[in-house]
């Protein structure tokens, strides 16, 4: 036999099912119709063919001959023929790429309207009106998808209305589409073809093209999806949600996308097509409310199954014509960071889902929106009492956060680039609102349910989001909203809690947030249990101790540079230095004084915490990151002793009697170290484990032990020397933001800023982002140094670095308080995928 290329797959269609071909909804449609799920009859057009027309602005060879044979068996399949009575045939079009990007691109539904079809359909259905909304809408689809023209046509939709059941259908065709066409060719003087073959063609060709849109480039530039990936078409038979009263549709989820509570969670329009409910422009009903009980309970049951099946939640998009319930999409639901933690610890805990798969269900960056801050409870309450609350809408996505109102996607996104948070307000969203969307710290907008565009993209972002504000009229004229009896203009500050849905007549402050939730502690419990492994917290003030805690550290790491310069301790003696240089009198007594005092809490709540294991990192007055870097320049120009570890082994003693005092004091008993920064040679740590313990003897009268010393490794040289350092030391850490730097030979500094650095490597001018990857020679170097020693990390931790180091053998971590449990999740991630 010969070897034919297919451009094209039945649902029904045997063989293997390949997302990059079939594209999400495409292999999900063939799934689905294997799994016996009722769904209507169609076929997929592959990524394939998009390529090459996207190349060659034409159909692939033969893709013309197959759509044709297709279209034969759909009709077999369904007994209806295209384009003609008795029972014509109407297809929808529609976009399906191998990585979701829900409402980015396009989707023609109807198509098969020509006057012999539209005659048969009215006639078929005995409903004239019925015909006239589906001519309405496959026209205006049609015109804006394929032609690009703008969806707005009052004049069509007052005749649509106007149609009786009993006008002759012939008429009401005629009038419709001669609307239609009339209003179109006002915009665009181009027209819709009324032969179906015709549309049919050009609508796959426009969803190939919609790949490259704007906001479809915008939405894979933001999610950092690859742009040569390509859609897949489906072409399907039609089912209609808006036949009669006993059709309609709806999207429902497996459980509630928003805060992750089991159980069925979805809207239903009754006598409305698909695209009403994710329009925003109705606002839909609960199924629990709108669906009779036998079909509620269908689709319960099935999506119980299908969850159950698939190990995730799902967003079902479903049809019901005449009573029936067709399935026309289901995928991985979109959800909250809050909703996402939920579901993967409640899946992991009913055996839905292993632990591997579980840990999979959330994303690092998921787990960092969790824990992000919320406003003030205190300045919260005040507000309600005050009557401070303007509206309240449908939380669709939780967040709260403050900043000025803004009315226009453009004007949101200019003022969040001149860095103001806005919160946007619509009267609905659409895929053109993207940008602003994106800028935007909230989104509220007046109509639209859960599953509406602004909802959806909302969730998709992590953005905060109130929908279905029912009472925000926007007057976009004056960019003013009126809500009852108060009038806001544009810039003025509005606070928005995406979870209660309330929308507030001002600024509120906000707070760290609460101690983490029940299901957080549960996922990083098995991924802790897998990552065995020590994650260590920075911390500064006591009170980050607890938080180290709660979010699951072992230990805690501190800089006596951060805790004196967070009490402003670090200013004073950095002018004592200044002034008298360390020989003055009492300069090395005030270092010592400053660190028993401003240690002693941070002791305290480590003892407090049930915490044994605190790393303090020695003063380093050559540190980039330190806030006085002016001043301590000074100091060390004055004093160049002070630019190399061990140049002044006194203040290293006054370091040690400065803890060994603020233990005491503090009552606590567990280990205790204070590590030295850019040792890199033997004879260095020889000389700091021989240190004795200064003129104080500090190790007698409380009885508390002289703390361990140890190394930080900051540059190439020390890591090669690792393991003869690690003999010589109590502790070891690796620190490898001043290793990355080190090998770059870029100061470290450098790394502490998004620009220039971002334009660099935009520019294409580094192979790897040395703040967020490991740099290959890097990896090469760490492979020698032993796995005892400690990773120091800075910054967020991505999950390939963290699948890295722990491949290579490291067990103990160091890093930013908010990074615990991200880095918990992609250590438990790589241990249980190793
Ligand atoms: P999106 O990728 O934006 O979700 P879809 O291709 O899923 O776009 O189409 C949007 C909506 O159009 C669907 O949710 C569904 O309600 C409706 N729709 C699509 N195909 C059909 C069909 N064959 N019959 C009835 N409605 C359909
Ligand atoms: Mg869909």
């Amino acid at each position: 036999s010969s070897t034919v290329v297919h451009h094209t797959r039945a649902f029904t269609d045997d063989g293997p099912v390949d997302v990059d071909e079939l594209g999400g909804k495409g292999s999900g449609l063939v799934r689905m119709t294997r799994d016996g799920l009722r769904v209507p009859p169609g076929y997929v057009v592959t990524t394939a063919a998009c390529h090459v027309y996207l190349d060659r602005r034409a159909f692939p060879d033969g893709l013309e001959d197959e759509l044709r044979a297709r279209l034969g068996a759909l009709e077999t399949a369904t007994g209806k023929s295209f384009g003609r009575g008795p029972e014509p045939l109407l297809l929808s079009v529609r976009s399906g790429a191998p990585v979701s990007m829900p409402g980015m691109m396009d989707t023609v539904l109807n198509l098969g309207l020509s006057r012999d079809a539209a005659v048969a359909l009215a006639e078929r259905s005995s409903d004239t009106r019925f015909m006239a909304d589906l001519v309405a809408r496959f026209h205006a689809m049609y015109s804006e998808i394929v032609l690009g023209a703008l969806d707005d046509r009052p004049a069509v939709d007052a005749l649509v209305a106007q149609a009786a059941p009993g006008d002759d259908p012939a008429d009401v065709y005629d009038r419709v589409w001669a609307a239609a066409e009339a209003a179109l060719d006002d915009e665009l003087s181009e027209s819709v073809p009324s032969t179906p073959w015709d549309q049919l063609v050009h609508a796959v060709e426009a969803v190939f093209r919609s790949w490259n849109t704007r906001r479809a480039r915008t939405y894979r530039d933001h999610h950092g999806i690859a742009h040569d990936m390509g859609t897949a078409v489906v072409v399907q038979s039609m089912v209609f949600g808006n036949l009669d009263d006993t059709s309609g549709s709806g999207v429902a989820f497996t459980r509630d996308p928003v805060t992750g509570e089991p159980g069925l969670y979805g809207e239903y329009l009754a006598h409305s097509q698909g695209e009403d409910v994710v329009a925003g422009v109705r606002t839909p009903d609960r199924v629990q409310d709108a669906l009779p009980p036998d079909l509620l309970a269908e689709l319960e049951r099935t999506g119980a199954e299908l969850e159950a099946r698939h190990g995730d939640v799902l967003d079902i998009e479903f049809t019901v014509e005449h009573g029936v319930l067709y399935f026309l999409q289901i995928r991985s639901a979109k959800r909250t960071p809050e909703a996402a933690v939920r579901i993967a610890a409640d899946l992991l805990g009913d055996g839905t889902a292993s632990a591997a798969r579980a840990l999979g269900l959330v994303t690092a960056d998921q787990l960092r929106q969790a824990q992000r801050p919320g406003f003030d409870p205190d300045a919260l309450a005040a507000a309600r009492d005050d009557g401070q609350v303007l509206l309240t809408g449908i939380g669709a996505c939780p967040g709260q956060v403050s900043g000025e109102l803004v009315l226009d996607p453009d004007r949101a996104r200019n003022r969040a680039d001149a860095g103001a948070s806005v919160i946007l307000g619509r009267s609905v969203t659409s895929p053109a609102d993207l940008h602003g969307m994106i800028a935007a710290a909230g989104i509220v907008t007046a109509t639209g349910g859960s599953t509406s565009h602004a909802a959806v993209v909302a969730r998709a972002l992590g953005t905060a989001c109130v929908v279905g504000a029912a009472a925000l009229e926007i007057d976009d004229a004056a960019r003013t909203v009126r809500i009852g009896d108060r009038t806001l203009s544009e810039g003025e500050e509005v606070s928005l809690d995406g979870g209660s849905g309330e929308l507030f007549a001002l600024a509120l402050p906000a707070t760290t947030p609460a101690a983490a939730n029940e299901a957080m502690d549960t996922l990083l419990a098995a991924a802790a249990e897998s990552a065995g492994s020590e994650v260590l917290a920075r911390v500064t003030l006591p009170v980050d101790v607890d938080t180290a805690r709660a979010a699951g550290a072992t230990g805690v790491v501190t800089a006596i540079d951060d805790v004196l310069a967070a009490s402003g301790d670090l200013n004073r003696l950095v002018e004592t230095l200044l002034e008298k240089g360390l020989n003055g009198v009492g300069a090395l007594s005030e270092v010592r004084d400053a660190i028993a005092g401003q240690l002693a809490p941070l002791l305290v709540a480590a003892r407090e915490q049930g915490v044994r294991d605190v790393d303090v990192r020695a003063i380093d007055l050559l540190a980039d990151e330190s806030r006085e870097l002016l001043q301590q320049t000074a100091v060390t120009t004055r004093h160049p002793e002070l630019a190399l570890p061990l140049g002044v082994p006194d203040l290293i003693r006054a370091q040690r009697e400065g803890l060994v005092r603020a233990a005491s004091s503090a009552g606590y008993t567990g280990r205790l170290r204070l590590a030295v920064r850019h040792v890199s040679d033997p004879s260095e740590a020889r000389a700091l484990a021989g240190l004795d313990n200064g003129a104080d003897g500090a190790d007698g009268a409380d009885g508390a032990d002289a703390p361990g010393v140890g190394t930080y490794l900051t540059s190439p040289r020390a890591v090669l020397a690792a393991t003869e350092l690690a003999a010589l030391s109590d502790v070891v850490w690796l620190e490898v933001r001043a290793l990355q730097a080190a090998m770059f030979g870029i100061p470290a500094r450098q790394f502490l800023t998004a620009e220039p650095l971002d334009s660099y490597i935009a520019r294409g001018l580094l192979a790897v982002d040395p703040r967020h990857e490991l740099d290959p020679v890097v990896v090469h170097l760490l492979r020698d140094v032993p796995t005892g020693t400690g990773v120091r990390l800075s910054g967020s931790v991505s999950d390939t670095v963290a699948a890295t180091l722990h491949g290579l053998g490291f067990r103990r971590y160091a890093v930013d308080l908010p990074e615990v449990r991200p880095l918990l999740l992609g250590l438990g991630r790589a241990a249980l995928a190793g």
